[in-house]
């Protein structure tokens, strides 16, 4: 089993309507929680650094 945490305010993704992409620029997975995503927080690519909104 694998705790999803939010990319963007390291929270659990334990709430719906959260969501996951690739990451533009590297691939690797992205994962927001529904706060972040309504707020449109800007994420960084913990592998690659890639910020995005
Ligand atoms: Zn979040
Ligand atoms: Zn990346």
């Amino acid at each position: 089993m694998s705790q999803e945490k939010c990319t963007s305010c390291n929270g659990p993704m334990a709430e719906q309507g959260s969501t996951e992409f690739g990451c533009p620029a590297c691939g690797v997975r992205i994962s927001r929680c529904y706060r972040c995503r309504e707020q449109s927080v800007e994420f960084v690519c913990p592998t690659c650094g890639f910020r995005g909104p």
